[in-house]
């Protein structure tokens, strides 16, 4: 295994949650094994309990400037935020009138504890009032005129100080001017769970009447928050029982929890010595971290405006490059942040960054970095000198040229020979590559991974010899004309990419069009249907059709949709006969999207799960009959998923196959006692070359899987363990597998993470 324990963790993601502070810690302890009373018990242990608890609670009265406020210890934000809504909403169905419609106010880039809170709670009381969403600007400010416009008839407005994915922080007295002009009465609760011990607060010069915290973002435990409620809002208990908290919430107190935030306050109250750095420090700290960012990053976006957030978070996207990837790169290199959006091939953006009007690849690119306030100058050393080290590991993919300012070299790379996948979103690019003649062959190129294969053409000295589209696509604009312009300017090609100079060549008992890549061949096939234009192209050697190029006519537990325009039913049924005669049982059939992570497949295992496509192979289907069958397929699309138009319905069994799973000394045992398993790690190069030390393991990256699966084809039987970071990537890869007949293939379960 590689040894993971070589670098010691840099956690960058503050605003998830924050380790405990040994010095709360200590208390902690010491509330659970000295002070460990029951607050509401009487005798001396019990008083010293009460005593803590109520010197922590007077410490954050003190620090929030709560004044006669109530101050309420909570399990954390999520209950305060149900103790404020729910308490804000029972007081306001008393004042609703008859006739009147009604509304409650939320920012639209609260966290969602507090949309899904609002409308519970509306459901729950039976209030009749919409729940609107209070747009931002690009900054992420609050916009003054819905607020102004709809206050009027607001029930109640929620709002948040600071921002938990941008660290942007609203002006609360403007905002304050703003909402009791309209509206003086109105119940107003603002969500200062990310604004603890980053922005100074005082409440009892607002007329905020309600503010929920958290304990875990501010290194006290998980399990303990508190809630500010002003002098005379409406409360009710949202936990009723043996009257604790002064009957306003029940529930025997979390002391640990108390006793550590207790030393946080005191840390935050004291002028002198603190633990935490000023404001001016933070900023320096961000700055040097987004300094190095954008030397090792030099095309990086930074999703929030400095000016406009606390000093603690960066926001960022790199073009041609997805959160996940620089998620997975990161944490290669022990470094901790969050991603924006989903970590799954369906990509989804982040709602704030969505919500503040940035472009649809920043919102799905993004990546957050957050910090606490006791971050030290060595920290941020070691976490601009790491993030370096990760970056340089790109150089090793292809994935970024020279950079001299981080001393990146492109001679230390991995060499591309073969087939590569590369992806956007769920869409797929397929670039060929012969090391011998340094040719390459570009099939549908998508424009979001341009880039990519400039860097990666320049950094392998690749010359592409075609870059064709399988069709015209409908869902998304091709990469390709803007390639061709830039690398085959000279070459005559018809509207697809396909060279007139290309030579007829007998296949399979068909003529057909031919160039030569390197040994191999690669056959222009006609295959409408899906769209008239749609060709397959079939790589392959004298003996043997390596690869199918289908597009969009053969997908992966589905048929390419032909209810477009120029789409015939009766052309893709013709097609299909023709590819069934020219592809050999195994040929890899490498569709343009791949929606449910399989990578590939063959035709034998689509006629398997594909009864159309079985009939029509086997010519049990009439002409009539298929084109009835597809249209009531096509009739079950699900038009778009995410930003994404599907191009054929799921017709195949989603049921995925139980694959074994190792856990790290089931696998230990399993190589000990030579069972000739084999440990591949599907990890990208880069997150390979950050970690893998001795170890025995093989690197097929996922982008590379689909060449290994054609060069093993006939080691069906061999026992492989399939490993990655989190058991997600190796899980999917060992399904796909399976699928198409590796019997024995595994995967270690939880991954490496599990593994430290
Ligand atoms: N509000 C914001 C802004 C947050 O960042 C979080 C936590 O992510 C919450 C509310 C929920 O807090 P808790 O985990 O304490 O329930």
């Amino acid at each position: 295994m590689p040894n993971h324990n070589e670098l010691t963790q840099v956690y960058l993601d503050a605003n998830a949650t924050t380790p405990v502070l040994p010095q709360a810690a200590d208390a902690a302890l010491s509330a659970m094994q000295t002070l460990f009373g029951n607050p509401s018990s009487s005798h001396i242990t019990g008083l010293q309990a009460k005593h803590l608890m109520e010197q922590t609670r007077a410490r954050a009265k003190t620090l929030l400037g709560t004044g006669e406020g109530k101050l309420i210890f909570t399990s954390g934000a999520t209950e305060g935020i149900q103790t404020s809504i729910l308490s804000a909403l029972i007081a306001a169905k008393e004042l609703i009138h008859q006739g009147k419609t009604y509304s409650v106010l939320y920012g639209s880039t609260e966290h969602k504890a507090v949309p899904e809170s609002l409308k519970h709670w509306l459901k729950v009381l039976n209030i009749p009032a919409q729940v609107l969403a209070i747009p931002v600007n690009e900054f992420g400010i609050l916009d003054d005129e819905f607020i102004r416009q709809h206050v009027p008839d607001a029930l109640m407005i929620c709002t948040m100080a600071v921002n938990n994915e941008t660290g942007v922080y609203q002006n609360l007295n403007h905002l304050e001017k703003t909402i009791r002009d309209a509206n003086p009465h109105i119940f107003w609760m603002v969500d200062c769970v990310q604004a603890l011990g980053k922005t100074s607060l005082d409440l009892q010069h607002t007329s905020i009447d309600y503010a929920p915290f958290s304990g875990h973002k501010l290194y006290a435990p998980k399990g303990i928050g508190f809630v500010y409620i002003r002098d005379n809002a409406p409360f009710t208990p949202f936990i009723a029982g043996g009257g604790q908290e002064a009957g306003l919430r029940s529930g025997t107190e979390n002391l640990p929890g108390m006793a550590a935030l207790n030393v946080i306050f005191e840390m935050l109250l004291r002028t002198e010595d603190s633990a935490f750095s000023d404001t001016q420090t933070l900023h320096s700290f961000r700055q040097q971290i987004a300094d190095t960012l954008t030397d090792c990053f030099p095309r990086i976006i930074f999703n929030n405006s400095f000016e406009h957030s606390v000093p603690t978070t960066i926001n960022f996207a790199v073009p041609s490059f997805s959160s996940k990837e620089i998620m997975d790169l990161f944490d290669a290199a022990n470094i901790r942040v969050s991603s924006g959006s989903a970590c799954s091939s369906k990509v989804t953006g982040s709602f704030v960054l969505d919500a503040m009007g940035l472009p649809t690849w920043q919102s799905e690119s993004a990546i957050r970095m957050s910090f606490g306030p006791a971050m030290t100058q060595a920290d941020v050393d070691t976490a601009c000198a790491r993030i370096k080290t990760a970056s340089l590991a790109l150089t090793h993919s292809c994935m970024v040229l020279e950079n001299s300012k981080i001393g990146a070299d492109i001679n230390d790379k991995a060499q591309l020979e073969g087939l590569l996948q590369l992806r956007s979103g769920a869409s797929c690019t397929w670039v060929y590559a012969d090391t011998s003649t340094k040719q390459a062959l570009i099939i549908d190129p998508l424009p979001e991974l341009q880039h990519r294969l400039d860097t990666l053409l320049q950094c392998q000295q690749l010359t592409p010899i075609a870059i064709i589209d399988t069709h015209g696509h409908a869902d998304h604009v091709s990469g390709r004309e803007v390639l061709a312009n830039r690398y085959l300017a000279d070459q005559d090609s018809d509207m697809l990419g396909w060279p007139y100079n290309s030579k007829t060549v007998s296949y399979a008992g068909t003529k057909c069009e031919a160039i030569n890549v390197g040994d191999l061949q690669l056959l222009k096939v006609p295959t409408p249907g899906h769209t008239s234009d749609s060709i397959s192209l079939v790589l392959c050697s004298a003996q043997q059709a390596k690869y199918a190029f289908c597009g969009d006519t053969i997908l992966m537990g589905s048929l390419g949709r032909t209810n477009f325009e120029s789409s015939s039913s009766a052309a893709l049924l013709s097609s299909l006969k023709l590819l069934n005669n020219t592809l050999a049982e195994d040929t890899l059939i490498c569709a343009s999207h791949d929606y449910n992570n399989e990578f590939t497949t063959t035709l034998s295992a689509e006629s398997k799960r594909n009864s159309l496509l079985n009939s029509a192979l086997l010519d049990l289907i009439s002409e009539a009959d298929f084109i009835k069958r597809k249209a009531e397929l096509d009739s079950h699309l699900n038009d778009q998923v995410g930003s994404e138009i599907m191009c054929g319905a799921y017709v195949g069994s989603c049921n995925k196959s139980a694959i074994r799973e190792y856990d790290a000394s089931s696998l230990a045992d399993a190589i000990a006692s030579n069972t000739g398993v084999k440990v591949i790690d599907i990890r990208e190069p880069h997150e390979y070359a950050l970690t893998h030390s001795q170890d025995s393991s093989q690197n097929v990256p996922l982008t590379r899987l689909v060449q290994f699966i054609q060069e093993h084809q006939h080691q069906k039987d061999q026992p492989w363990v399939l490993v990655c970071r989190s058991g997600s990537r190796s899980m999917v890869a060992a399904q796909a597998m399976h699928r198409l007949g590796f019997a024995k293939i595994s995967h270690l379960k939880g991954g490496y993470a599990l593994s430290y």
